[in-house]
């Protein structure tokens, strides 16, 4: 049976394998991005989150079935703030009451294994207090600290989304409703995103040391689109809030039993 999916970040990467894999299986996919996609919108301002919502109305007539919210920015720059959690808890909450139409609602968000990094607390709570303007000044402050400290923006901003789904999975709004809301978490996957990662062997080798991935090592999206797939898909009706860690084993290594 077709379904109706929105992903966000369709034009290239995880979001376009997922957008193909989903079409090739007969469903309908609205694509959102930057540019190049069904529904253009910039995730990073309010009136871009906005037309989302308006725009993705008008082309559903008001039904969906899935949200996947993928979008996101690895820049050190506080845009990264705007596009990976405002943007992504936007894309969730914004679309979730087209979600009431369907008779198996899912949703899931694209976090990272970066999330499992030493976060900056002061972006994080700003983050979880959903406060934009704070967020947006304190990553100004880590850009102007150096490269150092404007490297734990991202994976501050991926911690605070899974975080933020944890929350909100269980609730009236998302459990309540009768809607699995769950997160991934990618290892390294061969996108324009980590070109300057994945691009040469030296560099290779230099990412698998900060990320150990001993299952099978760096991957292509379309391994991460079957997850996207399965986790939206009629057959999910029971996982709950859960970061699914799809990284060759890096959240096994780095975590290791602890999160018991
Ligand atoms: P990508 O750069 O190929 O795709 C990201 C897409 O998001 C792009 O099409 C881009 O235009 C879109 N986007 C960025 N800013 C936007 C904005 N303001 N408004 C609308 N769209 C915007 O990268 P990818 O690797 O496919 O990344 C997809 C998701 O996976 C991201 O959330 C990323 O953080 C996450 N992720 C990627 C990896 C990896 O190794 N590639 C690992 C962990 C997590």
């Amino acid at each position: 049976m077709s379904r109706t999916y929105v992903v966000t970040g369709a034009a290239s990467g995880i979001g376009k394998a997922t957008k193909e894999l989903l079409e090739e299986r007969g469903n309908r996919v609205i694509g959102v991005d930057i540019a190049g996609a069904d529904v253009v919108a910039d995730l990073s301002t309010h009136e871009g989150r906005q037309e989302l919502v308006a725009k993705v109305t008008e082309l559903s007539g008001g039904k969906i079935d899935a949200i996947i919210a993928n979008a996101g920015l690895a820049t050190p720059t506080p845009a990264t703030v705007s596009v990976n959690f405002f943007g992504a808890v936007a894309t969730l909450d914004g679309l979730r009451p087209l979600l009431s139409g369907s008779s198996a609602p899912r949703a899931v968000a694209t976090a990272s294994m970066a999330s499992l990094f030493p976060p900056d607390e002061e972006l994080l709570d700003a983050l979880l207090a959903h406060d934009e303007p704070a967020a947006l000044h304190r990553a100004g402050e880590l850009v102007a600290a150096g490269e150092q400290t404007a490297g734990q923006i991202y994976g501050t901003t991926k911690q605070a989304l899974a975080r933020w789904i944890r929350r909100n999975a269980p609730t009236e709004e998302w459990a309540g409703a009768s809607i699995p809301l769950n997160g991934i978490a990618p290892g390294v996957v061969v996108t324009p995103m980590t070109e300057a990662f994945t691009g040469t062997a030296e560099a290779r080798t230099a990412i698998l040391e900060m990320v150990p991935m001993p299952l099978n090592g760096i991957f292509e999206p379309r391994d991460v689109a079957y997850l996207l797939a399965w986790l939206t898909s009629e057959e999910n009706a029971h996982l709950c809030g859960q970061i699914v860690f799809i990284d060759g084993g890096s959240d096994a290594i780095i975590r290791g039993d602890s999160t018991w």
